[in-house]
């Protein structure tokens, strides 16, 4: 071993575990082997350089074994970008409320911190939205467990925004959605998306409608669904339905 190496613990963007080497290699975990010792291997491993560098840590994350050649170029950037990123990702799974979580401020913080090469926040932007999305409500599993009464199911008027639940879906429609839903049901557009999802749902589905007179496009409904079978789709759209007038 030549002097000994730095190491800082992040995550790969799976949430797995990842050691960054002196600020210029990352290194994926591997394996655990018998005495508990694990193996984390260098992330060109499994490029076509089959770079051989790796890295053995005990139970107490002290070095044991360090194979430090590598046979490509360091990777001072990406390094940089995977222990920003997990900074900000343990700031916001140890928020109590990561909806009030504000990235770029975190992101100033923290870029301050490093004080070396940084990513561009935009670079970083959308996998930060992601895990602050999947960290709400954290205690909640599956659909039963979503509560009856939420300060979340009123708009800011007081009026109903949730509008229907039952163990596959929760939909949101304000008064105002509902009566654009139905004054304009020429056309309406639905699309599913799974980036903004909470854990324990398949899709946030929403539908939009056209209004001609303001020659734009309007949000109608909101809803967490479990599925994508069509019996879902079919009880969704009588519920919105429904309440229109
Ligand atoms: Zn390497």
């Amino acid at each position: 071993m030549d002097e000994k190496p730095k190491i800082e613990f992040s995550e790969t963007n799976r949430g797995k575990e990842q050691i960054i080497v002196n600020k210029k290699y990352k290194y994926n975990f591997s394996t655990i082997k018998k005495d508990n010792t694990k193996v984390y291997r260098c992330t060109e491993y499994r490029t076509l350089n089959k770079c051989k560098s790796f890295i053995i840590l005990n139970d107490n994350k002290e070095i044991l074994k360090y194979e430090s050649s590598h046979n490509h170029l360091e990777k001072e950037f990406s390094t940089s970008v995977s222990i920003i990123k997990h900074k900000i990702k343990s700031e916001i799974k140890n928020s109590p409320i990561p909806l009030d979580i504000k990235p770029k401020r975190l992101f100033d913080e923290v870029s301050q911190e490093l004080g070396f090469i940084c990513p561009e926040y935009n670079s970083i932007k959308s996998q930060l939205s992601r895990s602050k999305n999947k960290q709400l409500f954290p205690d909640i599993t599956t659909f039963e467990e979503i509560p009856e009464e939420s300060e979340y199911y009123r708009t800011r008027r007081n009026e109903n925004f949730m509008i229907f639940k039952n163990s596959n879906m929760v939909i949101f429609q304000s008064p105002f959605q509902a009566k654009l839903f139905s004054l304009y049901d020429k056309d309406i557009f639905a699309d599913g998306t799974f980036y903004i999802a909470p854990k324990i749902s398949y899709q946030v589905f929403i539908t939009r409608t056209y209004v001609t007179e303001l020659n734009a496009f309007y949000t109608t409904s909101f809803s967490i669904l479990s599925n994508k079978n069509q019996m879902t789709y079919e009880k969704l759209f009588e519920k919105i339905k429904k309440k229109c007038y």
